[in-house]
Parts: C-alpha cells; sequence; structure tokens
C-alpha cells in the first residue's frame, strides 16, 4: 500500500463525497494529504486519517478565492517540502432550467467549477515548476461534461470547460513533466445529489429515499450508483507513477453510463 509513497498531495473539496474518499486513500498508500474544503468538517477526515497512521493537514479554502490558494499551497510547501498531487475535486451542482437560471447561477457555477480548477493548476504549476520535479495535476470533471441532459446547463459548461482547460494545460506542461488528467464519473451516491432543487419533490415521487436511489440506480447499466472509493482509485491511478505516460487523457468511471 504505497503507490503514493514520498509523494505530498493537496485534494480540494475533501469533507465529503469523493474528495474525501480520495484524501483517505491517499493518506492510506502513503502520501501526506493537504486535505482543504469550505467546510470546516474536514477537519474530522484528518483526525481519521490520523488516528489510522496517516499523514494530513486541514485548511479551510474556498477554491473560489486566488488569495486563499496562494495561502494553502505555501501550506503545503511549509509543511511537507514539496508538492506533487492537486485533486481539483470541490465542486457543486445548480440544476435549474436554462430558460429559469439567473446569470448569478451561472456565475456561482462557473466560479465553483471551473474557476477554482483554473487557480489551483495555476499556482500548483508555478510551485511545481519551481521544484522541477515535475506533478500530476488531476481535475475532476463528470458525465454531465461529456453528454448531455436536462437542467444541468451550467453545471455541463463548467465540466466540459474542466475537461478542455485539462487537456490544454496536459500539452502545455508536458515539458515540464506535469501531467494533468481528468476523471468523469457517473451517478456517485454523494450528498450533493442532495443539494438539486428537484431532490426532495424526486424523494417525494418515488415513496422514499430508499425507492429514489433505486431508481438513480437503474440508470447504471452496472446497477448501482458508483461509491465514493471508486472514483478514488480512479484519481489514485492518474495521480501515481502507474500513469507516468499518461497525461491529457479522459477516465470515465460511470458504470457504463455513457457506453450506450
Ligand atoms: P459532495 O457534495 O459530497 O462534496 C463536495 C465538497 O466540495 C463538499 O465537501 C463541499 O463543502 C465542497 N465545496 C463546495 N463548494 C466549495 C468551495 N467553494 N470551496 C471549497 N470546497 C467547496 O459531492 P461529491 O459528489 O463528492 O462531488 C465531488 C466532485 O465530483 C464535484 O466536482 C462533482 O461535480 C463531481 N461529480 C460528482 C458526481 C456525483 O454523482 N456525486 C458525479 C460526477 C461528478
Amino acid at each position: 500500500m504505497s503507490r503514493l509513497k514520498d509523494k505530498v498531495a493537496l485534494v480540494t473539496g475533501a469533507a465529503s463525497g469523493i474528495g474525501r474518499a480520495t484524501a483517505v486513500l491517499f493518506a492510506r498508500e502513503g502520501a501526506r494529504v493537504m486535505a482543504t474544503d469550505i467546510s470546516p468538517s474536514g477537519e474530522q477526515v484528518v483526525q481519521e486519517i490520523r488516528a489510522a497512521g496517516g499523514v494530513a493537514t486541514f485548511a479551510v479554502h474556498d477554491v473560489r478565492d486566488e488569495t486563499v490558494w496562494m495561502k494553502v499551497i505555501t501550506r503545503s510547501l511549509e509543511s511537507y517540502g514539496r508538492l506533487d498531487v492537486l485533486v481539483n475535486n470541490a465542486g457543486i451542482a445548480i440544476s435549474r432550467s436554462v430558460a429559469e437560471m439567473t446569470l448569478a447561477e451561472w456565475r456561482e457555477q462557473m466560479a465553483v467549477n471551473l474557476d477554482s480548477v483554473f487557480l489551483g493548476i495555476k499556482h500548483a504549476v508555478r510551485a511545481m515548476r519551481l521544484e522541477g520535479r515535475g506533478g500530476s495535476i488531476v481535475n475532476v470533471s463528470s458525465v454531465s461534461g461529456l453528454v448531455g441532459s436536462p437542467s444541468t446547463s451550467a453545471y455541463s459548461a463548467s465540466k466540459g470547460g474542466v475537461r478542455m482547460l485539462s487537456k490544454a494545460v496536459a500539452v502545455e506542461c508536458a515539458a515540464d513533466g506535469i501531467r494533468v488528467n481528468s476523471v468523469f464519473p457517473g451517478g456517485v451516491r454523494t450528498p450533493i445529489w442532495e443539494t438539486a432543487d428537484w431532490w426532495d419533490g424526486f424523494v417525494e415521487q418515488m415513496g422514499s429515499e430508499h425507492e429514489a436511489w433505486k431508481r438513480l440506480e437503474a440508470a447504471s447499466p452496472l446497477g448501482r450508483m458508483g461509491e465514493p472509493d471508486d472514483i478514488a482509485e480512479a484519481i489514485l491511478y492518474l495521480a501515481s507513477d502507474a500513469s507516468r505516460y499518461v497525461t491529457g487523457s479522459e477516465l470515465v468511471v460511470d458504470g457504463g453510463y455513457t457506453a450506450r
């Protein structure tokens, strides 16, 4: 269990869901982890990692804020002496029909899901270049960045943006040994679903939360929702040296959702 031995990794959105699973898995694989989130509850994840013998630090971090990005990266360098991996995972999903969406909602979706990835890449690339050891940046996109569905216009646009931002930077930074890849989860059972404004109505329509999840599972050819660990394993592969010849790629982890 040492696929990230000697590496330092910064994981955003680490308080919950995919980010939490990634931070825990990375620490188990020997990484020293800088886990960040806008929610202070990320501190509990770090306590869990430490209790299991791992090494991790938590920082409150709003990924929309460039000044905080600079502080968090400086803190990783000061605490652990280097930065090898950045996982841009933090995200929100605003679901709204395009005709009803306000410009403020559109901008908020872009700020959290796409501006953040730009800011993270910008400051991680600067740090990695100074260190001269290369690095791996993994950006969490979504199947919504590949195929369309109703009421996801802003979310899909942000995730499609993550896809092409990753490819462009992969080419730009290849000569520095900095690899940039993106992961495309399908439906993963995390709290992000329950933040959708249609969720309560959907649960009511299905009769219970259990039935609502079952209906979502039916959309997956593999017959289940993804678990955060399913995605964390894909992120781990792209973060580790096992993917040393992989850059600019798109790793779809969706139970076959987009294969049809
Ligand atoms: P989640 O809600 O469980 O976790 C998201 C985390 O991001 C939360 O801890 C939240 O506090 C944090 N966050 C939100 N805004 C932030 C901000 N401004 N700054 C810093 N942190 C912030 O959701 P999740 O499903 O684990 O989502 C993780 C990523 O996976 C997101 O980018 C999401 O779009 C993507 N994704 C999720 C699914 C899914 O079905 N769950 C599918 C495809 C892609």
